[in-house]
């Protein structure tokens, strides 16, 4: 399988709680690699535009707040089928369906305030990429 990159946000409910190390700790243990990361607070201009194929939806308004409301780190993360593979370690959406062991069981607090984003596809995970790191080169 090829090394991919996907991109991820640690978001502000555990930038709030100080437990983005918990979360990296994670990521880590699966094999994939922190290859980038920085720590932003996104305007809700941002925010809006970052979601902005939610904006139908009636959660756009509570989502794109709580976004901003603090601090996030956005990250690069590499390797073999990253982008499939850290949407499994993230769980589902909703924390009360996700897997034991998935960041989300371990460490969301509702639906909303649900601690990461991950890309939901090798398009998308360029495009956010490009966005926030301007393209990081793999290097292994
Ligand atoms: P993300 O895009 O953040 O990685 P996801 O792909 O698992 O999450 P999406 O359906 O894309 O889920 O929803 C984007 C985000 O919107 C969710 O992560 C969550 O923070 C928020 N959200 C989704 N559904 C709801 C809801 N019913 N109520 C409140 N917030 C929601
Ligand atoms: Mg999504």
């Amino acid at each position: 399988m090829a090394i991919e990159q996907t991109f991820s946000i640690i978001k502000p409910d555990a930038t709030r709680r100080n437990i983005t190390g918990k979360i990296n700790a994670i990521i880590e243990a699966t094999g994939l690699r922190i290859v980038a990361q920085k720590r932003i607070h996104m305007t809700l201009a941002q925010a809006q535009q970052f979601y902005a194929v939610h904006r139908e939806r009636p959660f756009f308004g509570e989502l794109t707040e709580f976004m901003a409301s603090a601090p996030v780190v956005v990250q690069v993360l590499q390797g073999e089928n990253a982008v499939a593979k850290y949407r499994e370690v993230m769980g589902a959406t909703n924390p009360a369906n996700a897997a034991p062991g998935t960041i989300r069981k371990e460490c969301a607090l509702s639906v909303g305030e649900n601690s990461v984003h991950g890309s939901d596809s090798l398009d998308n995970a360029k495009i956010e990429i490009a966005h926030f790191f301007g393209g990081i080169e793999i290097v292994g």
